[in-house]
């Protein structure tokens, strides 16, 4: 369907664009806010109740379609248990769980009580799990049954704060110590008076990776609703009515913000697929479910370029109108190829876990540059910069390289990183935000993205924090040191390899070599896990004893060794 972009001139957007009006959109509540209303409630009177807000496809069997209506209903539902439960305003719910409708009804009820919400990855083994428990305290814990014994019943009720284990889908009897939702959900009332928040009120905690020390959890606010909202507009085109696919994980921010609220605060049908990327699945899902925005990432589209266009010539795809990736950089060639093969070139847009929402894009009315992520949205100001001894020094001249900057405030800012004040403020110079990404801004003001400034990796997409990574290898007895880098891979961006040394009395040897990456896949799960070991003497460190992973990455790419410190320790 022809549609015109919704933001069909740029620069004007630009120079008009106001918070206020964006929140304006989302005809707020009587008094305060939340997300749930913006997403869901403000629907309910008009012709969008009766729209799917969800189509679900199912591992095996047909799609079911949820109304807004329903969903609704749903999540008012899980607001009153946590209600019944005694949970207040304030207290963390943590859904582990697979993309399915209970997580998203969990969510959006969460949200409606004034609990602050935690997707985890369904793919994280226990460690990660256990240690973003311990961070963030939550109250309750939602899970299948099937991933609590795999992955939570060893530990989680010795946490002190979880109060409450929920399972979804459980068969007879649930397990001493939890609750089957399906049980407890039946009794509850379908109407909620969904509550007014304070724009400042935490609404979500999402985990992120830094370069050293534990996960840091990100709190986000209801106002970050506003900026959810516009951007889903502005760099995803959503039109109400379009039927939309996010890819992501609600477990990673872009499956909340958005695979979750954007979508619903646009009065879109959203595409909720439980499978894991499979090509044939996905393009019959493009093509059976008549998708117009479809919004994922480099990896599954080198993966889908790896496999042939014939591939996807054989589906009919002419729903497509607006096509968009994030996460990683995306290469000009993935651009081409959408073009050629899918009649319509992928918007790389570009965001973290920290800006919540959308930051810089390639806009539906805006001339693509391929390799690069676009122009800053409306209302956010980006800038590069170089770091000094007294703050930042903005660089004005184009194609200079330094970190990539934001002028705070935006709605959908972190506010902090939740019992990590230092760290927060370390993020911070003057009025700007400092990202940690290194990027270029050229003549025309598009931004281009050269990389990290910090060592995290960046494997298909998933942000990893090698210290997390080394405190699991440092478990094993015979490892006295481990070193974690990112190497480069051809589909995934980045794959983890692991540097150990061994305490005197082992041997390096492929029998360790396996027992010390099967410990980290059992540990770690696969998505976090190193795919390598490599076995050294010993490692190179600082004089402090901090592992040099730079000094590592440049051994292991044949990079010269020479400045290793460039921004070092500068964001932690
Ligand atoms: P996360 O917080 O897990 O969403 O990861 C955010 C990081 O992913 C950013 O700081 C970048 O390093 C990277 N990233 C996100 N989008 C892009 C993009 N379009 N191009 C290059 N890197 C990206």
């Amino acid at each position: 369907m022809r549609l015109s972009p919704t933001l069909p001139d740029y620069a004007a957007a630009r120079a008009s664009f106001n918070w206020s009006d964006a929140r304006a959109q989302l005809n707020g509540m009587p008094a305060g806010i939340n997300i749930s209303h913006a997403a869901l409630d403000r629907h309910l009177g008009t012709p969008t109740a009766n729209q799917t807000a969800i189509r679900f496809l199912p591992r095996e069997g047909d799609p079911v379609d949820i109304s807004y209506r329903e969903l609704a209903a749903r999540a008012n539902r899980f607001a009153n248990l946590l209600a019944t439960l005694g949970l207040q305003p304030g207290d963390g719910v943590y859904c582990l769980a697979h993309r399915i409708p209970d997580l998203y009804a969990a969510a959006l009820g969460t949200l409606k009580h004034g609990g602050v919400f935690t997707p985890l990855f369904s793919a994280f083994g226990p460690e990660p799990i256990r240690s973003r428990v311990e961070i963030g305290a939550p109250v309750a814990i939602v899970t299948t049954e099937r991933l609590y014994r795999r992955k939570l019943a060893d530990w989680i009720h010795k946490m002190p704060s979880v109060k409450h284990v929920l399972l979804i889908g459980g068969v007879g009897e649930a397990p001493r110590g939890t609750l089957d939702v399906d049980d407890v959900l039946r009794d509850q009332s379908a109407e909620y008076a969904t509550r007014a928040m304070n724009p400042e009120d935490p609404a979500l905690l999402h985990f992120t990776s830094g370069t050293t020390g534990r996960p840091k959890g990100a709190i986000h606010v209801h106002e970050a609703v506003v900026a959810h909202h516009i951007t889903g507009q502005y760099a995803l085109d959503l039109h109400p009515g379009d039927i939309y696919w996010c890819t992501a994980d609600p477990g990673w921010v872009t499956g909340t913000s958005y695979g979750i609220i954007a979508p619903l605060t646009n009065g879109v049908t959203m595409v909720v697929d439980e499978e894991e990327f499979d090509a044939e699945r996905w393009y019959r899902i493009l093509q059976d479910q008549k998708v117009a925005v479809w919004y994922t990432a480099p990896t599954a589209i080198r993966m889908l370029m790896k496999l042939g266009p014939e591939l996807a010539r054989r589906y009919d795809l002419s729903n497509l109108r607006f096509l968009a990736s994030v996460g990683e950089p995306l290469n000009p060639e993935a651009v081409y190829w959408g073009r050629a093969t899918l009649g319509l070139p992928f918007h790389d847009n570009w965001w973290q876990t920290e800006t919540g929402g959308i930051m810089i894009a390639n806009f539906a009315s805006m001339a693509i540059k391929p390799g690069s992520m676009g122009r800053p949205v409306p209302g956010i100001e980006a800038g590069v910069a170089r770091r000094t001894s007294a703050g930042i020094e903005l660089i004005e001249e184009p194609d200079e390289t330094g970190e990539l900057v934001l002028k705070t405030p935006w709605p959908s800012m972190f506010r902090g990183y939740l019992h990590e004040e230092a760290r927060y403020r370390q993020c911070f110079a003057g009025a700007w935000y400092l990202t940690g990404d290194l990027a270029r801004r050229d003549a025309e003001g598009y931004f281009w993205f050269i990389g990290r400034a910090d060592d995290v990796i960046k494997s298909s997409g998933h942000l990893i924090g090698p210290f997390e990574v080394e405190s699991v290898l440092m478990e094993h007895p015979a490892v006295a040191e481990a070193g974690v880098i990112g190497i480069p891979d051809e589909i995934a961006g980045e794959t983890v390899k692991a540097f150990v040394s061994l305490k005197p009395g082992h041997e390096p040897g492929e029998a360790l070599r396996k027992e010390i990456l099967g410990l980290a896949r059992k540990r770690l799960g696969p998505a976090v896990a190193p795919r390598q070991v490599e076995f050294r003497d010993s490692l190179p460190s600082t004089r402090s004893g901090k592992i040099m992973r730079r000094l590592l990455r440049a051994q292991e790419l044949g990079l010269p060794e020479g400045d290793t410190s460039t921004l070092e320790g500068a964001r932690e």
